[in-house]
């Protein structure tokens, strides 16, 4: 009685197309969750049919690269990381990322991994926004597959607002400067799934890559919620 007193006064709204939810439907609209763009890069596995891994050839070694939606500008799935990255929808992550840590696992893929790490936010960053939304995405994934994961391993000691104009060699060249692996012993031999929201050029997490393979760990895959 009372929550439908609320749902009324207050009606939660689907956060891909900011339609009112109906009794039932969760953070997403069921039109939005048929229509929303999935990928089919984990159909691939490691192939080269997997368009999104060999975006990492020639920069650095990446056994699986998935994203659970294509991103389009202006679409749902910019309107979904808005909500998640500036709107505070933090459990939207861990929805996201309980649903295609699922799809993941109905394709055999938790055997492949041993931690799953997500991509850090500076700590200035994290606590301006409360909390990282790689890593909603992160935990989500994990929970679904039933790996391990943290978010004190991979840190981030610069803070990259500053260097997004620098072009890709400066970038390069500080990399190690940008991200570090706080515990060495903890990835030392794992096969890491990390988590990032957004692929772009893949920069942030050929970046991630690098110090993590530098630290010892036995292989990098990743994952995100979208990929551009
Ligand atoms: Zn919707």
């Amino acid at each position: 009685m009372l929550h439908d007193l609320l749902s009324l006064l207050f009606p939660e709204v689907c956060y891909a197309c900011d339609g009112v939810l109906a009794r039932g439907e969760k953070y997403i609209c069921t039109g939005c969750n048929v229509k929303l763009p999935y990928t089919d890069f984990h159909a691939h596995g490691a192939t080269e049919l997997n368009t999104l891994q060999r975006r990492f050839w020639g920069k650095v070694p990446v056994r699986f690269a998935f994203a659970y939606l294509h991103f389009r500008a202006k679409g749902r799935v910019q309107r979904l990381l808005h909500r998640l990255k500036y709107k505070g929808a933090q459990e939207l992550g861990e929805h996201l990322g309980l649903r295609y840590g699922s799809l993941l696992s109905e394709y055999h893929y938790p055997t492949e991994f041993d931690l799953v790490l997500p991509v850090p936010l500076h700590k200035t960053k994290l606590r301006k926004r409360g909390y990282n939304q790689s890593d909603s995405f992160a935990k989500g994934i994990a929970g679904a597959m039933k790996l391990p994961w943290n978010n004190n391993t991979l840190v981030r000691t610069t803070n990259t607002e500053t260097q997004t104009r620098k072009n890709r060699l400066a970038r390069w060249q500080n990399v190690e400067e940008v991200f570090r692996v706080a515990k060495p012993e903890a990835v030392k031999g794992k096969r890491v799934l990390l988590v990032d929201d957004v692929l772009t050029t893949g920069a942030t997490l050929e970046a991630c890559a690098v110090v993590l393979l530098a630290a010892g760990c036995a292989e990098v895959s990743v994952v995100t919620i979208a990929a551009a």
